[in-house]
């Protein structure tokens, strides 16, 4: 049996962690946070 490694994501403005599989990417591929709805990228 193996273990499944979730990667976490956290974002860069307000230091919110949540599992990857649960972040969209908007159509820059930045990630957007779950708490904010909005990309983390550079230009947010
Ligand atoms: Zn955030």
């Amino acid at each position: 049996m193996a273990l499944v490694e979730t990667a976490t994501f956290e974002c860069g403005g307000c230091g919110t962690c949540a599992p990857s599989t649960w972040i969209d990417y908007d159509r820059l591929l930045y990630p957007v946070c779950p708490e904010y709805g909005r990309a983390t990228g550079p230009l947010a």
